[in-house]
């Protein structure tokens, strides 16, 4: 079998190379087209002899992923479908922004939180996402653009912190190989306490959004099932601690479902509990999705009244701007064009 090379720091790369008798520079060439170029194929690594070429072709690979399918939304938001090795699906998005490009990235085939308000949620968990996987997708997107992508974030399919070690190694390679700044990764987690607590000793300048939803114990049991075992008062304890010993402020991420969590109790225990956490609010209309139980998204005029009231209360707040919702690659759609 051949050994794979992307998901690779440049320096075991050079090791590989030795293997073939190689000098080390060769390893840093053959690194910056695979991360800073995009190259999937050995023969268009032009400033290599032709018979390394031929030797690398025969003893490794770059990928084994690849763009089974792509979708551009009008807003030129561009979804992909990548298929992995094992013939299993994932969904990313190169999310526009007019200043900027975004990589949404994910870390699971499928998710095992099943918040009933999410597309990936209710198709089920397969398996976790390696970090080659996980950087890859960055790769396809990228060198599939003319513009750069120059931030990332895990908010794609599936709950980074229950796959950490993996995410933790691809973001390390988008930092330290690619070249995406660590204050341009941001993770999103569904609020697993434990691995809040070890990114926070990773002391690592990138940044953590929490999805809330809820800031009841009761609501966020059915929003966000992993609440029976994470609950807000710990999950609290954690992000007050984390944003404390990172000095980086903590973003919470907020669905509104109507009548659902966009009540006036709903805003007074959010205003309550989040007090003392150095954080931004993120209000997210939901977007509609096929499932068993029926969400319906807060009408605009009452997402901005939320929005005010937790401004007057002196929390930093925005209302995300949904992006790709003509092909379902806005939040929480994922996995709804893929089928099984
Ligand atoms: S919202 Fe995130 S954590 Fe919840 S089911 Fe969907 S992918 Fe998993």
């Amino acid at each position: 079998m051949k050994e794979l090379l992307l998901g690779k720091t440049t320096n075991e790369i050079s090791a590989q190379l030795d293997k073939l008798n190689e000098p080390a520079y060769k390893g840093k060439q053959i690194s910056k087209w695979i991360y800073q170029r995009y190259v999937r194929d050995f023969e268009k690594m032009t400033d290599i002899s032709k018979d390394l070429r031929k030797s690398l072709t025969d003893n490794f690979e770059i990928s084994n992923s690849s763009v089974a399918t792509k979708i551009e939304s009008e807003d030129g938001t561009t979804k992909y479908l990548v298929k992995l090795k094992d013939g299993n699906t994932v969904e990313c998005v190169n999310i526009f922004q007019p200043d900027h490009h975004t990589a949404c990235l994910s870390t699971q085939v499928g998710c095992n939180v099943k918040c009933p308000f999410c597309a990936t949620g209710l198709s089920g968990f397969k398996r976790n996402l390696t970090p080659d996987e996980i950087l890859d997708q960055y790769l396809l997107m990228q060198g599939q653009s003319e513009e750069r992508i120059s931030q990332v974030v895990f908010m794609g399919m599936g709950e980074p912190f229950l796959n950490y070690d993996a995410t933790l190694k691809s973001v390390h390679l988008l930092n330290k190989e690619v070249g995406i700044g660590m204050r341009h990764i941001t993770i999103s987690t569904s609020g697993i306490i434990r691995n809040i607590e070890k990114l926070m000793n990773e002391k690592l300048q990138l940044n953590l959004a929490v999805s809330l939803h809820s800031a009841d114990d009761e609501l966020r049991d059915r929003l966000v099932p992993i609440n029976k075992n994470n609950p807000l008062s710990e999950l609290f304890y954690a992000c007050r601690k984390y944003a404390d010993v990172t000095k980086r402020r903590i973003t919470f991420e907020y669905v509104m479902l109507k009548d659902i969590n966009d009540r006036r109790e709903d805003l007074e225990k959010l205003i309550t509990r989040l007090k003392g956490i150095h954080c931004h609010i993120n209000l997210i209309p939901h977007n509609p999705i096929y499932s068993a139980e029926k969400f319906e998204a807060t009408p605009m005029n009452k997402i901005k009244e939320f929005q005010r009231v937790l401004s007057d209360a002196g929390y930093p707040t925005t209302l995300r701007v949904s992006r790709g919702s003509s092909t379902d690659a806005a939040c929480g759609q994922l996995s709804v064009i893929q089928g099984g």
